[in-house]
């Protein structure tokens, strides 16, 4: 089904006081083929791949390889598939593209500034997410509202002008602690780095532990102010949201 941007506030209203389980299954019969979920492997994403599962969704799952992630991360994706008895499509970053960057601006060039940090994402992670979303008109997200400055207005549904179609977020107002609850409910496979102090996990080198502490996205691109954290900010309903996955 093709939706609009009209349609959003009309389908907010009737998913503001649905469960996470209800608005997924939502999003099957509303969108049917049409609707896909975008997993970076993190805990709230494990949550929701356990939820299409238990649901028995037909939901095609898809994550991105940068090239540089960690193992646990790929033991992780394995764990899953095993565990769910599907198939994580993995899409990876144009290799010609990568090939260029690095030999002109070396391989950890993301150290250097926001500006080659935000090449290296956009080669790494925004190509290869537009890429998976094109033949989909709506795309599911593990996007909780307290996860960062940038998402204190994450909504159930949004517009995504970027790729020109909605954007679903089943768990926009859980907590940290009802995912934790979830997971250890379930026993739902994830990323152990979670217990060594990585509460957000993308790629090995622009990840580090942080202190129990520290905001849970300070170990991210540690060496950047926060206002310049998010990887592909774009506008939402008037308001600036990630629009990729960790
Ligand atoms: Fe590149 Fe780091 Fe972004 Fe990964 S997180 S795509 S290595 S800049």
């Amino acid at each position: 089904m093709t939706t609009t941007e009209n349609m959003i506030d009309q389908y907010r209203n009737a998913l503001d006081s649905l469960s996470a389980e209800e608005i997924l299954t939502w999003s099957r019969e509303t969108f049917g083929n049409d609707t896909v979920f975008a997993s970076s492997m993190g805990l709230e994403d494990q949550v929701l791949a356990d939820m299409i599962s238990r649901l028995g969704l037909d939901i095609e799952i898809f994550t991105l390889d940068t090239g540089r992630l960690f193992n646990d991360t790929y033991h992780l994706i394995e764990a899953t598939e095993k565990r769910y008895g599907n198939n994580v499509k993995i899409y990876f970053p144009d290799s010609s593209a990568v090939e260029e960057m690095v030999n002109e601006k070396g391989v950890n060039l993301f150290y250097n500034g926001v500006e080659e940090r935000e090449r290296c994402c956009s080669i790494r992670k925004r190509e290869p997410l537009r890429r998976a979303l094109a033949p989909y008109s709506s795309w599911i997200c593990g996007l909780r509202q307290e996860q960062s400055p940038t998402r204190e207005n994450l909504r159930v549904i949004a517009w995504d002008d970027g790729n020109r179609m909605s954007k679903i977020n089943p768990l926009f107002n859980w907590t940290e602690k009802d995912v934790r609850d979830y997971i250890r409910k379930y026993d739902v496979p994830y990323n152990k780095l979670h217990d060594e102090g990585y509460p957000s996990i993308g790629c090995a080198c622009c990840t580090r532990a942080v202190k129990p502490e520290e905001d849970i996205r300070s170990g991210r691109w540690w060496w950047e102010s926060p206002e310049q954290k998010e990887c592909g900010l774009h506008v939402v309903d008037g308001k600036l949201v990630r629009e990729n996955i960790s």
